[in-house]
């Protein structure tokens, strides 16, 4: 269960079932959190938002004042983001980037990429040599960088540590570094180092991550004589879909990279979280069509489902959500169907026993017609879904 604020519960409430589902975001709920997060950061951090958590413009527009830049993961997202927050500053990630989408970045101005292989620094060099000659392109190595197993206890997405499609091998390091020393790559700049290595980690398990990437970024520095002044630890600042009201410890987080920047004040340390920024500040907001009991349980079907809000499925979790009874006149000649148990299950509209957003919620005395709002549907949600799939039509969109 959880609680929306009182814009999202009386706009869920004024809309018409016909006008549900819908995602409501709740901006200024996203500014103060943004602020706040900012606020906890010493000044050597930089923050980047992931764009891939949530891109919509209004969201991309109203994070501006708070963060540094946007990492973006593909030329869709470079163009969109380029124009959502124009004249930001962007860092070109992700892997598989085609010889097209960097070409894309360095005629929009992108001066700052997180390169992931050996063949894609090439890449870079000729297209960056060609495109940009004049001017000086930054790069960070993105690694795959062994994790503390026992520090990542619990991280629900390791993408680091193991065999993966992300980043260089920490055995090709060297001759990496080494590619910049022989001249072969004019126009680019090795400035750092880029590791993204988890999802879903708490406050101290964030430090060891960034501790051990400024030391081993900081050791190949030392390595090859040469200078690295930016690290970026990446994101997967872990949210809590079974607490909603738990938040990640920006506080002791800030604390400990002040720490780690005391220790190095040359180094530029950057941060790019995406869920932990967007997640609280989205809700996905629909009708009861249906409530109905099977083999001894029951379950209420609402409009829309997890082609609109597929995270309950991707993670296999319950999205937490509120019950908002209607106390309106039915307007319909045929009765309201009831929940006659104290917990039911919701599902969506599509043929499919994967349509589940939430199961065994407290709801005694739900009935057709009743709101229901799910929480922390602000990141990974309506970008992540299969909207297609059955034809249903979309949500409305609604920036409270
Ligand atoms: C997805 C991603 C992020 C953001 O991750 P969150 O878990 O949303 O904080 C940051 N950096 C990279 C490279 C990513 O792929």
């Amino acid at each position: 269960m959880t609680t929306p604020p009182s814009v999202v519960r009386d706009r869920a409430l004024s809309l018409a079932g016909g006008e549900l589902p819908a995602y409501l975001y709740d901006l200024s709920a996203l500014s103060t959190h943004a602020a706040a997060v900012r606020e906890t950061l010493p000044p050597q951090v930089e923050l980047y938002y992931a764009a891939k958590a949530n891109p919509e413009p209004e969201i991309l527009a109203a994070l501006s004042p708070y963060v540094d830049g946007y990492e973006v993961s593909s030329g869709g997202e470079l163009a969109h983001v380029a124009k959502a927050v124009a004249g930001r500053p962007l860092a070109f990630g992700g892997p598989g980037k085609t010889p097209d989408e960097i070409a894309a970045a360095l005629d929009l101005g992108v001066r700052r990429f997180h390169v992931e292989s050996a063949y894609e620094l090439r890449m870079l060099a000729a297209l960056a040599a060609r495109v940009a000659p004049e001017t000086r392109v930054d790069v960070l190595l993105r690694f795959n960088l062994p994790l503390d197993a026992e520090a990542l206890a619990g991280s629900s997405l390791a993408m680091g540590g193991r065999p993966t499609p992300f980043g260089l091998d920490p055995a090709e390091a060297d001759d990496a570094v080494a590619a910049f020393a022989s001249g072969d790559l004019e126009c680019l700049e090795l400035v750092g180092v880029h590791a993204h290595l988890a999802s879903g980690l708490d406050a101290p398990q964030q430090l060891a991550v960034a501790a051990s990437v400024v030391a081993w970024s900081q050791a190949l520095a030392r390595r090859h004589g040469i200078r690295l002044t930016e690290v970026n630890v990446g994101g997967g600042m872990g949210v809590d879909y079974a607490d909603p009201e738990a938040r990640f410890d920006w506080a002791r987080y800030g604390q400990g990279l002040a720490e780690l920047c005391a220790a190095h004040p040359e180094l530029t340390l950057r941060i790019e979280p995406g869920r932990a920024l967007t997640a609280y500040c989205g809700w996905y907001a629909t009708e009861v069509l249906d409530v109905k009991r099977s083999h001894g349980e029951e379950f209420a079907v609402v409009r829309g489902g997890t082609h609109h809000l597929r995270t309950p499925a991707a993670k296999g979790h319950d999205q937490p959500c509120a019950v908002l009874p209607t106390r309106a006149p039915w307007p319909h000649p045929w009765p309201r169907s009831e929940a006659r148990q104290d917990r039911v299950t919701f599902a969506g509209q599509l043929c499919t026993p994967k349509d589940v957003l939430a199961r065994r919620v407290a709801a005694p005395g739900l009935r057709a017609g009743d709101r229901v709002v799910f929480g922390l549907a602000g990141a990974y949600a309506w970008n992540i879904s299969h909207h297609d799939f059955l034809m249903h039509p979309r949500p409305g969109f609604h920036f409270l």
